[in-house]
């Protein structure tokens, strides 16, 4: 009888570079890497300032290009050789994180820089034809139109890492084209949840950043304690889906463990289930066409696990209204609903507003500015740009 042969398992090393590798996804795709040296190898990393880990990283896994997107901390950097790789090359600022996307013998780039700047190098990687792993949503907000346009102009693959919609990408699978009623992403209803709305006023940054379930950076953690993060994912699913705003929708689900759910049209419910861990998205997404054992265990049936779903209630969570209204103006609103939130969530964590004005600044905003149909980039820069400018004096008002 002919030996089984595992598939795929005659396929190369995917050569990954990892924009936002000292942060919390950076370091669960560290983990991913570690435990499947046979299949992904780690040639380019990069974050905003902390170049000693990312010195730490480079010699763990012995990467040779390496960015830094403050250019005084990559000078800092750069006097330390020692620190590095013999050999290693240390890049700077925007045009820096852009040519580490670029980098020839890349396969695959996993962009996970909190905020807008990874917008630039994600769209560097499409246009080099690499496979883009995307973890950082807010740049789909702001420029999901240009983004989807790219991947299909230069035949690139978008694959995605927010746990939710990797979800929704292994629903869909086997599923191409229409029979798609809508699209159930879950939330955990963040670090408020179970909080009376009165108490809501006294809510302060130490509060905000105990989410229940997921270990995350603060900007993401706060976001889900407002249900931003939600409405931000509700954006991001459109996009990369093709959906219209009605086929987004979202449910509470406190335990985290059922990602998405994907109703076809004929009724039928498809669901994504797995323990609350970055990992498994970033495995699926990395390897992807490929399986492989996770690096942690998955759900164990031999204990009462609980599946429990109930509506969001908008009352509490306004930024998640605010998203959808968004959503269904289309336009640059979602970008300016963006652009507003992480001002104002800067500011939360820095003690100048109160947790209650986060929704405040980002309606306010909103307010401010016409809404358009963008013709290109450029014009959705600027929009950025101004929605910033505008959110920091409605934020100033407030101190
Ligand atoms: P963290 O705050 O933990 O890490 C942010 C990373 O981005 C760090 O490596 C940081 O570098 C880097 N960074 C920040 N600003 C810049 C910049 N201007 N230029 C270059 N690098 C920069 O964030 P998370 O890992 O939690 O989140 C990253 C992205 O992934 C976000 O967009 C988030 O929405 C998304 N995401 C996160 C999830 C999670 O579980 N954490 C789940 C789903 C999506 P430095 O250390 O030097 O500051
Ligand atoms: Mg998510």
């Amino acid at each position: 009888m002919a030996a089984f042969v595992p598939a795929f398992s005659h396929l190369p090393r995917k050569r990954v570079v990892l924009l936002g590798a000292t942060g919390s996804i950076g370091e669960n795709t560290l983990r991913v890497i570690a435990a499947h040296p046979d299949k992904l190898e780690l040639v380019g990393i990069a974050a905003r300032s902390n170049w000693r880990k990312l010195a730490a990283i480079a010699r763990q896994f012995g990467v040779a290009h390496i960015g830094l997107h403050d250019e005084a901390a990559c000078a800092e950097a750069r006097a330390q050789p020692q620190a590095f790789p013999p050999g290693a090359r240390l890049v700077a600022g925007l045009p820096g994180l852009t040519e580490l996307a670029q980098l020839p013998e890349a396969d695959i780039v996993l962009v996970a820089v909190v905020g807008t700047t990874g917008l630039e190098p994600a769209l560097a990687a499409l246009a080099a034809g690499k496979d883009l792993a995307l973890a950082s949503k807010e740049i789909l907000v702001l420029a999901g139109k240009f983004i989807m346009a790219a991947a299909q102009r230069h035949g690139a693959r978008l694959l995605p890492v927010d746990s939710e919609h990797n979800a929704v990408f292994q629903c869909l699978e086997g599923h191409p084209g229409a029979g798609v009623k809508r699209i159930v992403l879950t939330a955990s209803g963040g670090a408020f949840r179970d909080w009376p709305t009165e108490r809501f006023s006294q809510i302060t940054p130490a509060d905000a950043l105990k989410h229940p379930n997921w270990a995350m950076g603060p900007k993401i953690t706060v976001d889900s304690a407002t249900l931003a993060n939600k409405g931000l994912e509700l954006i991001e699913a459109q996009w990369l889906f093709g959906l219209n705003p009605q086929q987004c929708t979202a449910v509470l689900h406190p335990q985290s463990i059922v990602h998405c759910l994907v109703e076809f049209t004929d009724g039928a419910m498809l669901a994504q289930l797995s323990p609350p861990s970055m990992t498994f998205p970033i495995q699926h997404a990395l390897l992807y066409p490929q399986r492989a054992p996770g690096v942690e265990v998955g759900l164990d049936f031999s204990k009462l696990i609980g599946l429990d779903f109930s509506p969001v209630d908008e009352g509490r969570f306004p930024m998640l209204r605010l998203a959808r209204e968004t959503m269904a103006a289309g336009g640059v609103a979602p970008a300016i609903f963006n652009a507003a939130n992480e001002l104002a969530v800067e500011a939360f964590l820095a003690g100048r507003i109160p947790f209650l004005a986060i929704p405040r600044v980002v309606e306010q905003t909103l307010a401010s500015i016409t809404n358009f149909e963008p013709a290109d980039l450029p014009a959705v820069l600027a929009l950025d740009a101004e929605a910033r400018q505008v959110a920091a004096g409605h934020i100033k008002v407030l101190n």
